[in-house]
């Protein structure tokens, strides 16, 4: 132990008390973001010769600059996809940190990868994946798409010289998540993407057919979405899988936020097909409820993950004894344990909480829905999917829209962002938080 000197068990109980009171705001301020020049004129210069002491760092940050950071656990932050970590998870964070664990390898941190594999069993056992399966976690669904389709070009390739020279081709929809095509740029491969909102069998396969024959050897991957981001629409796992397997190409199904529906019996059949893919990611720290950041990548067949982004040196030798390391399966070498809080609040509270948590959050989506249908002044888009529901305020502008969203986070009420759908600016709420309530709500439609 080091020796505890006075002012750091000061700060020691300054940061616990801190992060517990935090963890236990209910709610916490929403907050609202500050111009550069603003934090300029409060924080000043941080990072000086001498140091400031840990108790006005803390002093720095907890009165300066976290109320500069909106909070994503506030139950009326329904903009993008918010976050609703367990007090368990994230106190376990706290100890992920405070115990120096290097997520890398079995030789480094057998005990945390256990742990780790478990909580990716429950999901992959949730999805129907088969016993062979297993993957990783990485920060986030963005780094999850990039390597399994990294995995299903080696895939491609492998074997198969004359590819070499070939960029790979991926298939995905027109509600495919940003990352996909961002994916695709990194490779220096290209993105075709097809249908609609919603991907289908029918879909993949017309446009197959309609290749030419160097673009159908080109094709790698259908990269498929369960749960778009913007809509929440989940693409025909089915058919998808069908043609995928017909065609001999992979199938990758992003899920970074709509497949924690796994875990719940009122959608489960919409994911049908989900056993088809080759991989999928899904983001705790979306609808999972563990802190960021946590995506979890899991292939059928993690061997082909492992030839495909294990690296090699002389100094790592030691650690390839056929053992199962974790940054094997994915573009990343020294990792943060960082499934770690999502295993012990599985662990803690067992899959059944998960499973109502997942359901109370529907459960929400769906009577937000009506609430929205009933309204005098509002107008549902396209049918609630999941749990988002996206709608318009007859005779609004864009500009309405903007400065209502604007008003509510300046008032610390609401975080509400308004997002398009077919060009028009309409609202869009997603709801990931169990202690987002109808009243909240009904309060929120109030003001509409
Ligand atoms: C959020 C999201 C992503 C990106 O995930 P990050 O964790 O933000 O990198 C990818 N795909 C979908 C469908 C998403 O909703």
């Amino acid at each position: 132990m080091h020796e505890l000197t006075k002012d750091m068990e000061v700060l020691q109980q300054a940061i616990v008390r801190y992060s517990v009171e935090r963890v236990r705001m209910d709610p916490p301020e929403l907050d609202s973001p500050r111009d550069a020049a603003e934090l300029s004129a409060m924080a000043g210069q941080t990072i000086t010769e001498k140091g400031l002491g840990g108790l006005e760092a803390l002093r720095l940050f907890t009165d300066v600059l976290a109320p500069a950071c909106i909070s994503t656990d506030h139950p009326k932050f329904l903009a993008f996809v918010p976050a609703a970590p367990t007090e368990a998870a994230t106190l376990f964070d706290l100890i992920v940190g405070a115990s120096s664990i290097c997520g890398t390898t079995w030789l480094e941190s057998a005990g945390a990868t256990y742990a780790e594999n478990q909580a990716l069993k429950w999901i992959a056992d949730l999805a129907g994946f088969g016993p062979e399966s297993g993957g990783t976690f990485v920060s986030g669904g963005t780094a999850g798409n990039l390597s399994a389709l990294v995995t299903a070009r080696h895939k491609w390739r492998r074997g198969n010289e004359g590819r070499n020279a070939l960029r790979g081709l991926v298939i995905s929809s027109k509600g495919a998540h940003a990352s996909i095509k961002q994916a695709t740029y990194v490779m220096d491969a290209d993105l075709l993407e097809v249908g609609g909102d919603q991907l289908t069998g029918d879909h993949v396969t017309e446009t197959i057919e309609s290749l030419s024959p160097l673009d159908r050897e080109r094709l790698v991957a259908v990269a498929c979405t369960a749960g778009t981001t913007n809509l929440g629409i989940i693409d025909d796992l089915s058919g998808i899988g069908q043609a995928a397997k017909h065609y001999d190409i992979w199938m990758h199904v992003d899920g970074a936020y709509g497949a924690a529906g796994l875990a719940a019996p009122s959608v489960r059949d919409q994911f049908n097909g989900m056993e088809l893919a080759d991989s999928f990611i899904v983001d705790p720290h979306k609808w999972l409820f563990a802190p960021f950041d946590c995506c979890a990548l899991i292939y059928q067949s993690p061997a082909l993950a492992r030839e495909a982004h294990q690296q090699q040196g002389a100094y790592l030798e030691v650690v390839y004894d056929g053992v199962w390391n974790s940054s094997d399966y994915a573009h990343h070498l020294s990792r943060r344990a960082r499934g770690l809080p999502l295993w012990f609040s599985l662990a803690t509270h067992g899959t059944h909480a998960y499973t109502d948590a997942v359901e109370q959050t529907l459960l929400v989506a769906r009577e937000a829905a009506t609430r929205i249908s009933n309204h005098p002044h509002l107008e549902l888009v396209v049918d609630q999917s999941l749990s988002i529901c996206v709608f318009r305020r007859i005779g609004w502008e864009p500009t309405d829209y903007k400065q209502w969203s604007d008003d509510q986070l300046e008032r610390g009420e609401s975080f509400v962002t308004p997002t398009k759908h077919k060009g028009e600016t309409v609202l869009r709420f997603c709801i990931v938080n169990p202690r987002t309530t109808v009243a909240h709500i009904e309060e929120i439609l109030a003001t509409l």
